[in-house]
C-alpha cells in the first residue's frame, strides 16, 4: 500500500515500519490502543481520543514518554504525510521491547506507532436496510479481571465473540456482561429506542466508554429525547422499538434482528435515522485540521 507510518518518534516507510518480536504488545497485549477517523481534512473528536488514549494508557501504568501535544501532533502529521483528508487512524502504544518475561519493568521505553490509513467496517447497504446481529456465548471481560474501559491490546474476548458472529453467518455480536445484561458489540456500543427513549449500558457493567457514544448521547439531548444509561437484557432487544450499533469506524448501524426475533418493524427506525443524518452532519463539521 507504501503508507507512511509513524513509529518512535519518525516517519518511515511502512516497509521500515517493523517492531521486535520481543515487543510486549506482540507477546502479551501489554498496550493500549485508539481508532480514530478523519473527514474533510480534519481529525474528529481527536482531544477525545487523545484523552481516553492516556487514559487507557494510565490505567495499565505506560508511560507514553510524550505529551498530548506531541501525540495530537503525531496523529496530524501521519495524516498528512500519507496525504489522508477522509480516513481511518490507529495510535497504538505498547509496553515496548522486554524479554520473554511478562514483568514491565523489563520493558525501558513504549513502542509508539500510528498509521493513517481508510477501512470500510460493515458493507453499505447493512446501513440502508439493517443488520441482524446474534448474542453469543462469549461473555464480556469482566471489569474486575481485564476491564473494558481501558482500551487496551488485549482483543481476544472481542475476537471470541468475532468468531461465534461468523460461524452463525452475521455481521456482529453482542456480548453480554457475566450477569447476562446486554454489554456491547466486539468494537460497537449498543443502544435501543423504546416509546422514544434511548437505552445503552451503563460503563460501570464493562464496556469502552464509545466516543461515538457520547456523541449520539449529546445529539439526543438536542432533540429533547431522553437517554437513560441502564441495565437490559437481550428481551428488551426483542421488544425494542429501534437498535442501532455506534463506533468509530461504523459510526451509526441500524440493527434490525436480533437472535432471530425482528426488531421494530424490521427496517432501521426514525430515531436511528435521525441520529445517522445529524451524526454525519457533525463529522462534515468539527474537528482538528490536518
Ligand atoms: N466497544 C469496543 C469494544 C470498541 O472496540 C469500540 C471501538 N472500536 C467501541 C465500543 C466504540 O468506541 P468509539 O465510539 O470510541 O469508537
Amino acid at each position: 500500500m507504501g503508507l507512511i507510518i509513524y513509529l518512535n518518534g519518525s516517519l518511515v516507510p511502512e516497509e521500515a515500519a517493523v517492531v521486535s518480536v520481543f515487543d510486549h504488545g506482540l507477546l502479551y497485549g501489554d498496550g493500549v490502543f485508539e481508532g480514530i477517523r478523519a473527514y474533510a481534512g480534519r481529525v474528529f473528536k481527536l482531544a477525545e481520543h487523545i484523552d481516553r488514549f492516556y487514559q487507557s494508557a494510565h490505567s495499565i501504568m505506560l508511560n507514553l514518554g510524550l505529551t498530548r501535544e506531541e501525540m495530537t501532533k503525531v496523529v496530524v502529521d501521519t495524516c498528512r504525510a500519507n496525504g489522508i483528508l477522509d480516513g481511518y487512524i490507529r495510535l497504538v502504544a505498547t509496553r515496548g521491547r522486554g524479554d520473554l518475561g511478562l514483568d514491565p519493568r523489563k520493558c525501558p521505553q513504549a513502542t509508539v506507532f500510528c498509521i493513517a490509513a481508510s477501512i470500510q467496517l460493515y458493507p453499505a447497504e447493512l446501513y440502508e436496510k439493517g443488520m441482524a446481529i446474534v448474542t453469543v456465548p462469549t461473555r464480556r471481560n469482566i471489569p474486575e479481571a481485564c476491564n473494558p474501559r481501558v482500551k487496551s491490546l488485549n482483543y481476544l474476548n472481542n475476537i471470541m465473540a468475532k468468531i461465534e458472529a461468523n460461524l452463525a453467518g452475521v455481521a456482529e455480536a453482542v456480548m453480554l456482561s457475566a450477569d447476562g445484561y446486554v454489554a456491547e458489540a466486539t468494537g460497537d456500543n449498543i443502544f435501543i429506542v423504546k416509546k422514544g427513549v434511548l437505552y445503552t449500558p451503563p460503563a460501570s457493567i464493562g464496556i469502552l466508554e464509545g466516543i461515538t457514544r457520547a456523541t449520539v448521547m449529546e445529539l439526543s439531548g438536542e432533540k429533547g429525547l431522553t437517554v437513560s444509561e441502564s441495565l437490559f437484557t437481550r428481551h428488551d432487544i426483542f421488544i425494542a422499538d429501534e437498535c442501532f450499533l455506534t463506533g468509530t469506524a461504523a459510526e451509526l448501524i441500524p440493527v434490525t434482528a436480533v437472535d432471530g426475533r425482528t426488531i421494530g418493524d424490521g427496517r432501521p427506525g426514525p430515531v436511528t435515522r435521525d441520529l445517522m443524518t445529524r451524526y454525519r452532519d457533525l463529522t462534515r463539521a468539527q474537528g482538528q485540521p490536518i
